[in-house]
């Protein structure tokens, strides 16, 4: 008699076994009978992954409900308020220094500053409010309507009640399924998903190169608009003063011009810091983004298994999320995988 394993050490059709140990298969209806018992089982002819202990569950509290849309709505103010400030204080900042350095460096800044904000709120936007992913509908339940293999690899959503495919996720902030979920994301009040990852991170690219320049530009204007520091006493008597007393003085004489710091000044050196600090965290998140992508995994994903690769490793991965062309792709990737044998080259890469 052949003897059924648990699913993680082997996959085995079950559906003709015939022992004491029966369950259901959610996918398809058809009873499973095995030899011994486990908790976990994949069916022989649906491929539908069933754990034996499997209910559906209880919707979560309304406090719960309410406590999680308070603090998407939360962040999701603070974000957008933090974008327009840096956006409208920044413009009013600095414009009237650009302009004094010329009409040309003016008009320049005007039209940089107005495409990098066109550009972040429009993927702001469309990561926001698109839908993250739903799974698409599938027959499930009766063994006629179940053809062989069509549930491969799908569990059971008991959230949802409903048929869950590989990698999707359920995400009680959003009370649903999500195909390929990265994460939930509080800032954009929505989960990062297949279908608005794109989205997802070209914000995050566009984050990091508006505050890069609103750090360069609100920087120099500050240098512009502070008022001028007087070193006389400490040129004179820094011959007979340490270093550390020289950087002591320094550092006052810095300070105290704070004080003789215009309106503009103050938001200016503000906005530089902000700036600079958002874009350091924004850019490491840029990063792990983009690691994963080219892992070809997601952030659950690795969290549930870290040492298991779910997909094939590789700068293809990038190429392919960003939508390059076939063509494009095809010679980038070639000129980059020089060496490898042409049939990677080929089948794998598209
Ligand atoms: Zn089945
Ligand atoms: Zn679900
Ligand atoms: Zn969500």
């Amino acid at each position: 008699m052949e003897q059924q394993q648990p699913l993680l050490e082997v996959e085995q059709c079950v559906t003709s076994i015939p022992e004491d140990h029966e369950a259901t298969c959610w996918g398809c209806g058809l009873r499973l009978v095995f030899a011994s018992y486990s908790p976990v089982f994949k069916c022989g002819w649906c491929g539908a992954i069933t754990q034996s202990n499997q209910t559906s569950r209880k919707p979560d509290s309304i406090c719960f409900s309410r406590w999680r849309r308070f603090r998407d709505g939360f962040f999701v103010t603070v974000l957008v308020l933090f974008m327009l400030f840096v956006i409208c204080g920044g413009v009013w900042a600095v414009y009237p220094v650009v302009f004094s350095v010329s009409m040309f460096c003016g008009i320049f800044h005007c039209t940089v500053t107005a495409l990098f904000a066109v550009f972040t709120i429009a993927s702001y936007g469309l990561a926001s409010f698109k839908s993250a992913g739903a799974p698409a509908s599938i027959r499930w339940g009766s063994y006629p309507m179940v053809g062989k293999n069509d549930l491969e690899n799908y569990t059971f959503c008991t959230y949802c009640s409903k048929p869950k495919p590989p990698r999707a996720h359920h995400c009680r902030s959003c009370k649903m399924c999500v195909v390929d979920m990265d994460h939930h994301c509080p800032f954009i009040g929505n989960c990062v998903g297949a279908s608005n990852h794109r989205a997802f991170v070209i914000f995050l690219i566009s984050v990091v190169m508006s505050c890069s320049y609103a750090a360069i530009m609100t920087i120099y204007a500050s240098y512009h608009v502070w008022p001028t520091l007087d070193f006389q006493n400490l040129s004179s008597s820094r011959h007979s003063m340490s270093y550390m007393k020289v950087l002591m003085e320094f550092i006052t004489i810095l300070a105290n011009s704070v004080f003789f710091l215009p309106a503009r000044g103050i938001i200016l050196v503000y906005l530089s810091f902000a700036s600079l600090s958002v874009n350091a965290g924004i850019a490491v998140l840029l990063c792990q983004q983009l690691s994963y992508i080219y892992d070809g995994n997601s952030y659950l994903n690795r969290l549930s298994s870290p040492n298991v690769v779910h997909g094939e490793r590789g700068l293809q991965n990038l190429v392919r999320f960003f939508g390059c062309p076939y063509p494009l792709s095809r010679v980038f990737l070639g000129y980059l995988n020089t060496g490898k044998s042409q049939d990677n080259s080929g089948s794998k890469l598209l």
